[in-house]
């Protein structure tokens, strides 16, 4: 007790011991992005005075520096409230999620460690992609979720279509709905004795043997491995002998606490509370995110339990090779892809060479979020300056030469006026329409298409055919066979690795004549003529050509004989072909940065 007491600091005081576990809800925020989950946690926090008004930023648990600034929420959040209500005190654990599709996996963990769930809608924008899909998982995990229409303060909400949206496509009724402004702060407090009245406490019994459940971990350079928990049966504290169940790794426990949103030390972590474990594990790979922690048996017997259910690890879906600017980065790029590894289970690469790039990477990301983050996160953190080749999906070779490439059920949700035109759009992309609903305000269209649309700028014509207002969402459903070439691109002969690319049949001509163009375009003159191919299947199916420079070898003569002239104009051009010949094809970095360079 007397270390307990040394330790509790500031407004963050609170002592384990005297909570009991019906004065615990966990929960999180769940919508999709933009709708104002980040700022609905800013007046969460003031208004239980958990970070002073004073101390308080936008978007607070945005601590990500690229999340602060992109606005947007990359990563899952905890924090630990206290809350008063009739003399009774309450403590919350809320989750701030990420609400882009690339990192939706983020969503499915967290919502496995609570008991319920804010839906937040926007009143402007109504039910949007993600809304659905995260209203499904935590239907499916049997969350308690409170409707909750947010920025009521705008004047163009429209409040009654959306309160119809919610009725009709989740079966909320009018009553169990809250009306808000995460802005201004309007019936926010309401909202919070709801979550105490609505949400159940954990369940779980503190007196079984322990059973936690790690829903996400983070490297830190001096502590290690920290496992963010949900402990779900028994408790945890310093001292601890404990087993992970998945990597069966056995471990003192050194430290336990919970999040101020700051790592908080406390005594103990108790059944049905959401916190932080560290141990001994330095290797973030053997602290799996969904393994269970639970007692250490005595020997090498595995604990008595059934372990919690663990998740589906996300699949990279888009790969880019990722090169160094400089080629004295390659050691320091290596070094950095190992650190963000740590923290980011999400990420995969492996060495490939280029002859015109030299030596780099092959990367796999969830997505393009997913590889712009990452790109941005290498030059910030670590100062380096990448290039990252064309995007491509995973394609699958087989024995007799045909493709298979990676398809989805991709769903459109988008308000009714817009429904022609993303039909057109995604019959162009290769969509097969499988299923249309109406609902009020807005209609959802399901297509199955290849993943490789998203890379061909899928989601950013949808938004700009629909003015922003339709949003998507998808699953991987598996391979199909896919009508690809590969495209080939030479210059003087020379095969250009990183330009070459397979391309869908229909798309190939038009592809292999813009490339062979913009070479031209942007290839400096030489020496030599340069020309540029490109081929497909062995058959040339675009050629462009670029003159020489003509030094000008008569310039010292003047007037002087034709013979001579003649004869050092003959020289000139022996001496071309020669270079010619041996030429290695000398690509300005430039140009070739600017070709792979996406804008
Ligand atoms: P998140 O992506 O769900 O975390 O959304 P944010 O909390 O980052 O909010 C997105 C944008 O909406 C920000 O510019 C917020 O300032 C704004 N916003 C959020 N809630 C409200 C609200 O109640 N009223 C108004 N007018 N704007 C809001
Ligand atoms: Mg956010």
């Amino acid at each position: 007790m007397q270390r307990a007491r040394a330790l509790v600091v500031g407004i963050n005081w609170y002592n384990t011991a005297m909570l009991q576990q019906d004065q615990i809800r966990n929960f999180a925020i769940i919508a999709h992005v933009d709708h104002g989950k980040s700022t609905l946690s800013d007046r969460l926090l003031e208004l239980t005075h958990t970070i002073s008004k004073d101390k308080m930023q936008e978007q607070f648990l945005d601590q990500n520096p690229i999340s602060r600034e992109r606005g947007i929420t990359i990563k899952l959040a905890p924090v630990r409230m206290r809350f008063e209500l009739q003399e009774k005190e309450y403590l919350f654990n809320l989750i701030d999620t990420p609400g882009h599709v690339d990192f939706s996996y983020e969503v499915s963990r967290t919502l496995a460690a609570c008991e319920g769930a804010i839906l937040l809608v926007d009143a402007t924008q109504g039910i949007q992609a993600q809304t659905v899909a995260h209203f499904q998982v935590a239907k499916k995990l049997g969350l308690v979720m409170i409707p909750v229409l947010n920025k009521i303060d705008l004047p163009n909400a429209q409040t009654e279509i959306v309160m119809k949206e919610l009725t009709q496509s989740f079966g909320f009724t009018a009553d169990e709905m809250f009306f808000i402004s995460a802005k201004t702060g309007q019936n926010v407090e309401q909202l919070l004795k709801a979550v105490i009245e609505k949400i159940p406490s954990p369940r779980g019994n503190p007196e079984a043997p322990l059973r936690t459940l790690i829903f996400d971990a983070v490297y830190d350079e001096y502590r290690g491995v920290v496992a963010y928990v949900r402990v779900v049966d028994g408790g945890v504290k310093k001292g601890d002998k404990v087993r992970l169940f998945a990597s069966n790794v056995k471990t003192d426990v050194t430290e336990v606490g919970y999040f101020s949103p700051y790592l908080q030390q406390s005594e103990e972590l108790t059944c049905g509370e959401i916190g932080y474990v560290l141990t001994g594990i330095k290797d973030i790979r053997q602290a799996r995110v969904g393994d269970t922690i639970t007692i250490a048996k005595e020997g090498a017997g595995m604990p008595d339990i059934e372990p919690l259910p663990g998740y589906t690890t996300p699949q990279p879906m888009v790969f880019f090779g990722m090169y160094p600017k400089s080629s004295d980065d390659f050691g320091p790029l290596k070094e950095s892809l190992g650190k963000l590894m740590l923290n980011d289970t999400a990420l995969t690469y492996s060495e490939e060479y280029s002859a015109y790039l030299g030596s780099g990477f092959r990367v796999g990301f969830l997505g393009l979020l997913h590889a712009e983050i990452v790109k941005e996160r290498l030059q910030q953190e670590f100062g380096l300056e990448i290039l990252l080749t064309m995007p491509q999906v995973l394609y699958e070779r087989r024995e007799d030469g045909s493709i298979f490439e990676p398809y989805m059920l991709l769903r459109a949700y988008t308000p009714t006026a817009y429904v022609g035109g993303i039909m057109t759009l995604c019959q162009k992309r290769k969509g097969t329409m499988v299923d249309i609903q109406y609902h009020e305000g807005y209609a959802v269209i399901s297509y199955e298409m290849p993943y490789s649309m998203f890379i061909r700028g899928l989601a950013n014509d949808i938004k700009t055919i629909s003015s922003g207002f339709a949003s998507v969402d998808y699953e991987v459903i598996g391979y199909k066979p896919a009508d690809l070439l590969d495209l080939e691109i030479r210059i003087n002969d020379n095969p250009i690795d990183v330009l070459s690319e397979p391309v869908y049949k229909e798309e190939s001509l038009y592809i292999a004549r813009e490339k062979a163009a913009r070479l031209k375009e942007i290839l400096p003159r030489q020496q030599i003529r340069q020309i540029i191919q490109a081929v497909i299947n062995g058959a040339i199916v675009a050629r462009e050509e670029i003159p020489p420079f003509r030094k000008d070898v008569l310039a010292k003569m003047s007037g002087g004989d034709r013979t001579r002239k003649d004869k050092l104009l003959e020289a000139q051009k022996k001496g071309k072909s020669r270079m010619y010949a041996h030429a290695k094809i000398d690509l300005p970095q430039e140009a070739l940065f600017s070709m792979i360079e996406r804008k």
